[in-house]
């Protein structure tokens, strides 16, 4: 039997606010007036036609959850676990985001362990895979999130646009010397297999890295990584690049009775707006006090010049980009501005100096693809709410991991999925364990059943349960776009066709 509900568009959006919990984290909660007062409840009393509606409405919530990789699995696994129907729709064949396509291939242990995480969450009874499938491309996302009949959308799309480099007409010189950091590690982490087709970069020596986070210091490492395996290589010696990254240069140059300098590479440079002791090589905790914070800064130095040495790059604090130089159409350098340090705020110098280079390559952050239906502000999604990446146009959307972190870090994006699963999509869904315990309001137990009537009422008045018809016209549509990608509903067995082969050697 179904009860027909209205959409979830037509119903009120109940704003959510955030209020800190211990450890300084914020939770997400609903506002408005108290739940009794909102509906009504007598101290005592149970309201049998909301307990009759919990069992009629027993079709399970259905979940449309965009973006495969840590984050997207995380709820997806979550979810399922609750007896929620997920359906994922991830752009790429292989779920795996920034582990694969990010996170540099010699972290090998680690990117296997991730992937057999992912792999492992997305595989669960009542999670449904449709890879291949971008949302904002191949299906339009207002029309996902408020006609498939959705209980609610996830947005787990991670940040996959580099942040502009914030010079005036830099656009122009991509491809003519200046490259981004994204397609650069993608390239590095592919350009072994077989079926790469992406972008093809050259790793060339003295290349201007413009940067500070942790990614730049890995575009740094590929650089050196590549330009001396490459000058070991024209002197007949060959390097295994993950033993190169695990050793360092001066240990394997040793190896073979060299030293960098007699390689003849200048190697790159890394500038960085900040100083060596304010870059995110290490966390400053929540309310250190000042010797505290002097003693992760001293790290912070320690660790950069332990990779300077490892690695051999260079290193220009204080420094911000303030034109490219050019001739005849191709960048040829930089000219920086020189920066100071007041109050944690950089502020920008009057001097400048110029530094010439093969190439620059700018990894000053990665900020989320805009998907055409979804509000910007800047270069972000314009959240109403940043806790739990809520937009008030889609009331019942969420997000999670990096998309609202915007922290490129794998423990961040899976605790901000787990926060966001546990403090807001579980309470939209009426997935706490106490929302299940509909017949517990029949034993007429005095408030607290009119309470558990009331939190029952409560979450399926703010999500509606799909009626069966929509739940089997959405695997409808999920089958017909999965039969369209060549996905045959058996994750394994598609991880296994679409993993990438190397290219055979020539
Ligand atoms: C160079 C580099 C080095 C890093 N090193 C480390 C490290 O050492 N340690 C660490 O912890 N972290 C590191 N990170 C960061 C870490 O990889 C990410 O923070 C984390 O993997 C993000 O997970 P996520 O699920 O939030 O996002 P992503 O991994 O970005 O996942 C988003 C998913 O959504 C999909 N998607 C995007 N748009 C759409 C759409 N419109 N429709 C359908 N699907 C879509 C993507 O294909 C992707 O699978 C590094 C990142 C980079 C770039």
């Amino acid at each position: 039997m179904t009860t027909s509900v209205p959409a979830v568009r037509d119903r009120p959006f109940t704003s959510l606010r955030t209020f800190p919990v211990a450890g300084g984290a914020k939770r997400c909660a609903p506002t408005g007036p108290t739940k009794k007062a909102r509906l009504g409840v007598r101290a005592g009393a149970v309201d049998h036609k909301l307990v009759r509606m919990s069992e009629q409405e027993a079709t399970p919530h259905i979940v449309a959850v965009i973006g495969g990789a840590t984050a997207g699995a995380e709820v997806a696994g979550r979810l399922a676990a609750d007896g929620v129907r997920v359906v994922v729709f991830e752009m790429n064949k292989r779920p795996f985001g920034k582990i694969e396509d990010g996170l540099p291939r010699w972290h090998t242990g680690l990117r296997n362990k991730e992937y057999e995480t992912i792999s492992a969450k997305l595989a669960k009874p009542g999670v449904e895979f449709v890879p291949d499938t971008k949302v904002g491309r191949d299906i339009g996302f207002a029309e996902l999130a408020r006609e498939w009949g959705f209980s609610s959308v996830v947005l787990a799309n991670g940040a996959w646009r580099d942040r502009p480099l914030p010079i005036e007409g830099a656009e122009q010189y991509i491809g003519r010397g200046l490259i981004y950091q994204n397609p650069f590690i993608i390239w590095f982490n592919h350009a072994d297999e077989e079926s790469y087709q992406g972008e093809r970069f050259e790793a060339l020596d003295d290349a201007l890295v413009i940067g500070g986070g942790l990614a730049s210091i890995d575009v740094a490492k590929v650089l050196m990584l590549l330009t001396t395996s490459a000058a070991l290589r024209e002197r007949g010696i060959e390097v295994d690049l993950v033993e190169l990254e695990v050793r360092g240069l001066p240990k394997t140059l040793a190896q073979h009775g060299l030293e960098f300098d007699d390689l003849g590479l200048r190697g790159c440079t890394l500038f960085y707006r900040r100083r060596a002791e304010d870059m995110p090589l290490a966390e400053i905790p929540e309310g250190a006090d000042e010797k505290r914070r002097e003693k992760v800064m001293t790290a912070r130095k320690r660790l950069l010049q332990k990779a300077m040495d490892k690695y051999r790059f260079r290193f220009e604090a204080l420094s911000a980009p303030d034109a490219l130089l050019t001739s005849d159409g191709r960048v040829v350098g930089v000219r920086m501005r020189r920066t100071r340090i007041e109050a944690g705020r950089v502020k920008l110098g009057d001097e400048t100096y110029e530094r010439r280079g093969s190439c620059v390559i700018s990894s000053i952050g990665s900020i989320p693809d805009a998907i055409p239906g979804i509000e910007m502000k800047g270069e972000l999604f314009a959240f109403t709410d940043w806790e739990c990446g809520r937009i008030e146009a889609y009331p019942n959307l969420f997000s999670v991991g990096n998309v609202v972190t915007g922290k490129g870090n794998i423990v961040a994006s899976r605790k901000h999925a787990t926060q966001v699963f546990d403090d807001a999509i579980k309470s939209f869904l009426g997935l706490q364990q106490d929302a299940h315990a509909g017949e517990a309001a029949l034993d007429g137990n005095g408030g607290a059943a009119a309470e558990t009537a009331a939190r029952v009422h409560e979450h399926l008045a703010r999500a509606p349960r799909p009626a069966p018809e929509t739940v089997a016209e959405i695997i409808k549509r999920v089958r017909a776009r999965q039969q369209q990608v060549g996905y045959e509903g058996e994750l394994g067995a598609w991880l296994e066709r679409v993993r990438p082969k190397e290219k055979p050697p020539v």
